[in-house]
């Protein structure tokens, strides 16, 4: 009894370290070197939690068909950290997916790699890049140009420091200006803008370094991305200024902690208020943590347990 008592203890303690690490760093952590003693740990999620439809951890041969208008549906595929590929309604978003995989615990393959720079599928065809800050595990500028030389109808939108960045880090950078927007907002401020038919409003939605999140309306649905938004308590009432629980917002990507830790419910529960949520910012091992804490509260929350899972969604007629 004692010694379970121990484990247990234990176990929140290494959870408690997980979280506090997976916070602190640019990318996410490795998992704590110790393993977890108990059965209750394990990197299977429980069965209750819904999984994404399709299940592929290999690179599509092609592009799925675009949905049409009146057909709503939303694919999400999962890339690593908080990349996304997003289609519906025939439009194509990627958020904060072009980055050096290798080097955060991504386990995507030298293919991949190349298909990623290349722009093709499933990267291809994409209209619209979001970048939300020029943080390595979000943004690479050689990857994000070349991208953009491969692809010449995608527009880039992001942060102003990604795009100095770009400027200075990517040679063919007078090639492709003409498609990149930088967004420079101050404290509380957001912008509206529309790109390639899709609406958007860009909010800035700092941590510990600048940051930008995205509500992006797409097929008729309305998602937002929060990039590494922070978890403070002035959080809550930031979101809250944006007026993001009167958005009816379809599906909110959320760094996992904000539905993974008690103490940052009031992110979700009083600040964004979503139908539904997609936990993000875990790569590699420390998956484990967020596999095992995500779903304790939130057992609907959608959870990608490979890269390029891709996942598809029909709402419910409004
Ligand atoms: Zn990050």
């Amino acid at each position: 009894m004692e010694n379970e008592k121990t484990t247990r203890r234990l176990i929140a303690l290494l959870f408690v370290m997980a979280l506090a690490a997976a916070r602190l760093t640019a990318c996410t952590s490795p998992a704590p070197t110790a393993t977890p003693l108990s059965p209750a740990v394990t990197r299977v999620p429980p069965t209750a939690t819904p999984m994404p439809s399709t299940a592929t951890a290999t690179l599509p041969t092609a592009t799925p068909e675009p949905t049409g208008p009146d057909q709503p549906t939303l694919s999400v595929t999962y890339t690593c950290n908080d990349g996304f590929i997003i289609s519906s309604g025939g439009k194509k978003v990627l958020v904060d997916a072009l980055f050096q995989e290798a080097r955060c615990g991504c386990q995507s393959s030298a293919e991949e790699g190349a298909a990623l720079k290349a722009a093709q599928p499933p990267f291809d065809s994409v209209d619209l890049i979001l970048i939300s800050h020029s943080h390595e595990d979000h943004f690479a500028p050689q990857i994000v140009g070349t991208y953009l030389q491969n692809n010449t109808k995608a527009e880039l939108i992001a942060m102003e420091s990604v795009v100095s960045e770009l400027q200075q880090q990517f040679t063919g950078f007078d090639q492709v200006q003409e498609r990149v927007r930088s967004v420079q907002l101050g404290d509380g401020q957001s912008v509206q803008l529309t790109v390639q038919g899709i609406d958007l409003e860009i909010i800035s939605a700092p941590a510990d370094v600048p940051n930008l999140g995205f509500l992006i309306q797409i097929g008729g649905l309305t998602l937002f991305h929060t990039g590494d938004s922070g978890n403070s308590p002035e959080m809550v009432a930031l979101f809250q200024s944006y007026h993001l629980p009167d958005k009816h917002i379809d599906l909110a990507f959320v760094p996992w902690w904000y539905l993974g830790d008690e103490r940052d419910h009031p992110l979700v529960e009083e600040g964004i208020q979503a139908q539904n949520y997609v936990p993000m910012h875990f790569a590699g091992d420390d998956a484990v943590w967020m596999f095992e804490a995500v779903p304790t509260y939130y057992p609907q929350a959608i959870l990608f347990r490979e890269e390029l899972q891709t996942w598809t969604f029909a709402p419910p007629q409004r």
